[in-house]
């Protein structure tokens, strides 16, 4: 059974990017629940048609759904390699059932990586951040306008990213996920990375933080 990370972190904080990095990298399965949520709006899946007003709103999906979709991906043959998870779980009850789900799997230790970035620097980040309407690339927001570099599509400002959503989304951030930095804080395999650096940085820093708490060893 191979590696398993949860990539932890407010709306914004980039987790999303280096989730996508470091498992390609590492040949890891990323389980992305924002973007399976969004491609299955897209294809009109009714379950998610119904949980749109809710992402729309900025508010979480229910427990049940997401921990029937998070384990239905992880029962997939290609998860056996390992996984990283970006974007669960964001509730105490979604890591009680992750920790079940991981024990039903044999699978090793959670490595749980908390990317952390002042609150100033999120609303910033979101207010300015475009999706391609098409693939669901992040953009670079000083590309606002022009068309997305890895398939041409149209970059757009997602429906959750408007000022007014973006605040909803930290406040929920604070109330509902936060509470699970503290379930997993005290295990071996937790560490922070600083968020709030270039990507580049950010990245090494995540890299080493996983080795560490793979080794069980001190560093962070
Ligand atoms: P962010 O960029 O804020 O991390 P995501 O792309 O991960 O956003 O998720 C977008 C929206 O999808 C969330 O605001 C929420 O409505 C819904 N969602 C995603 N993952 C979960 C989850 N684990 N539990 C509940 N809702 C979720």
């Amino acid at each position: 059974m191979g590696l398993s990370v949860v990539m932890m972190g407010p709306p914004g904080a980039g987790k999303g990017t280096q989730a996508g990095r470091f498992a390609r990298e590492r040949g890891l399965l990323k389980i992305s629940t924002g973007d399976i949520l969004r491609e299955a709006v897209k294809e009109g899946n009714p379950v998610a048609l119904e949980a749109r007003a809710r992402m729309d709103r900025g508010e979480l999906v229910d427990d049940a759904t997401m921990i029937a979709i998070v384990r239905q991906r992880l029962l997939r043959p290609d998860a056996v390699c390992g996984v990283v998870l970006d974007g669960f779980p964001r509730t105490v009850a979604q890591a009680r059932a992750l920790d079940q789900i991981m024990q039903e799997r044999n699978a090793g230790p959670l490595v749980v990586i908390d990317v952390a970035v002042p609150e100033g620097e999120l609303v910033r980040r979101l207010s300015g951040r475009r999706i391609c309407s098409n693939c669901g690339t992040n953009a670079d927001p000083a590309n606002a306008g022009t068309a997305c570099p890895k398939c041409g599509g149209e970059l757009v400002q997602r429906a959750d990213d408007s000022q007014a959503v973006v605040l909803e989304r930290l406040k929920v951030y604070q109330r509902a996920t936060r509470p699970v930095l503290e379930y997993y804080r005290q295990r071996p395999t937790f560490r922070i990375v600083d968020g709030a650096q270039p990507a580049e940085v950010v990245a090494r820093e995540l890299d080493r933080a996983v080795d560490a708490a793979l080794r069980g060893g001190v560093g962070s």
